[in-house]
């Protein structure tokens, strides 16, 4: 049997209790304070030197102690924030802190890391070269992977591998593919100004709702008309706010939504055609026009050689029959900032089991998942960190 699988079976209730640990006591984006120190603890007794990074974050290197000539470096990224969100399953582990949860699942990416941790210190003779463990705060809005880049934690890593237990996909089966995994999300804020009035005399005024609802539809030629129809992009406007009574002419009005798109290219022009649009729409209504434009996460895309490496590791650990195909996703993830910096690979690993309760969708205040994932997950992470390692090395 292959030694990591040996040892994630080992310790899986291990990472099964680390897993209820973290889903017991969940924390808010940037403040994963008593996350972080369990971490630093749990390393610490492995003999390992954890260092905190971007607040909340911690960092760990793992030496391999093989004799090669080879001094690589792969990192293995979990991210370990909550949801502002009320869970209502019914579990002996169940949130303790009103209104946060676990709900999208990072409680299994930072107990499977601490067990691909125990599994490769185990290990460490079988690998030269340097696993960079990385657990990051502040996944749910999008700030922890960026800080961890500006601190340099990736400045000198060769490959970072990440992975998200996915309840779109069944329990048992890993999806790594190279290219568009999921999107860049962007946040878009337009407020139109025009002049306040009576309603019966419009002329008067300037009407920024007529303004704003030319602004709302013509946004929608954006995707239609300016992207190559073969690149998928969204453009949604989700708040459209302006007056307070039927007979007077507001003289503002509010719009927020979101992008996302899968090519470089289009998320580097989205804000400029989203500012021209905007205000010559208005312009044409004599409105004027104020953008503010968020980028919260870059496309996530797969580099070819890792992915083919994390591939291979999932058919080690999991068996080639695991390897499945699933769509990209127009979701968004901050692993992105990583993996803009160093080749990368993002792995999902399914945790879907209706028999045990585990198909909410994640973000649901049901949310759960088949915990037989943290194995898959905790042997995937260590066998990556071997493969790529041990790749191409001369004895
Ligand atoms: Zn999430
Ligand atoms: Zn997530």
């Amino acid at each position: 049997m292959n030694r990591v699988k040996e040892l994630a079976e080992k310790y899986f209730d291990y990472a099964v209790s680390m897993r209820r640990e973290f889903h017991r006591h969940p924390e808010p984006s940037m403040k994963e304070e008593r996350t972080c120190s369990r971490i630093i603890e749990e390393l610490e007794s492995l003999g390992l030197k954890p260092k905190k990074a971007a607040g909340t974050g911690v960092v760990c290197e793992i030496k391999g102690t093989k004799k090669v000539k080879s001094s690589k470096t792969a990192a293995l990224r979990a991210d370990m924030d909550a949801l502002e969100l009320e869970e209502k399953n019914e579990v002996d582990y169940k949130s303790e802190n009103d209104g946060l949860m676990h709900g999208c699942g990072h409680d299994g990416h930072t107990a499977s890391l601490l067990t691909a941790a125990k599994i490769l210190n185990d290990l460490k003779a079988e690998f030269a070269g340097t696993v960079k463990l990385i657990f990051q705060p502040g996944e749910e809005i999008a700030v922890g992977a960026k800080t961890m880049v500006k601190e340099g934690v990736v400045k000198d890593v060769d490959a970072i591998f990440g992975i998200h237990i996915w309840n779109d996909l069944e329990s048992g089966k890993i999806s790594v593919e190279a290219g568009p995994r999921m999107a860049a999300v962007n946040q878009f804020i337009i407020n139109i100004q025009g002049e306040g009035g009576h309603g019966s005399m419009p002329h008067q005024g300037v009407d920024p709702i007529m303004a704003g609802a030319a602004v709302v539809m013509n946004l929608q030629t954006i995707v239609s008309r300016e992207f190559d129809p073969m690149e998928p992009a969204v453009l949604s406007v989700d708040i459209f706010n302006s007056g307070s009574k039927g007979n007077v002419l507001p003289d503002s009005s509010y719009l927020e939504g979101t992008t996302r798109c899968f090519s470089r290219e289009i998320n580097h022009d989205f804000e400029g055609i989203i500012a021209r649009v905007a205000q010559e729409t208005a312009a044409s209504y004599r409105a004027e026009v104020e953008l503010e434009y968020n980028k919260m996460t870059l496309p996530l895309i797969n580099d070819q050689e890792i992915s083919a490496t994390a591939k291979k590791a999932a058919a080690e650990v999991s068996g080639q029959g695991s390897i499945v195909k699933l769509d990209k996703t127009t979701g968004g993830e901050d692993f992105s900032f990583f993996a803009a910096e160093v080749p990368a690979a993002f792995a999902f690993v399914g945790s879907r089991n209706e028999a045990k309760g585990a198909d909410a969708p994640h973000h649901h205040p049901e949310f759960n998942i088949d915990e037989e994932a943290l194995k898959t997950a905790s042997g995937l992470y260590a066998q990556f960190a071997l493969d790529f390692l041990n790749e191409g090395e001369v004895e």
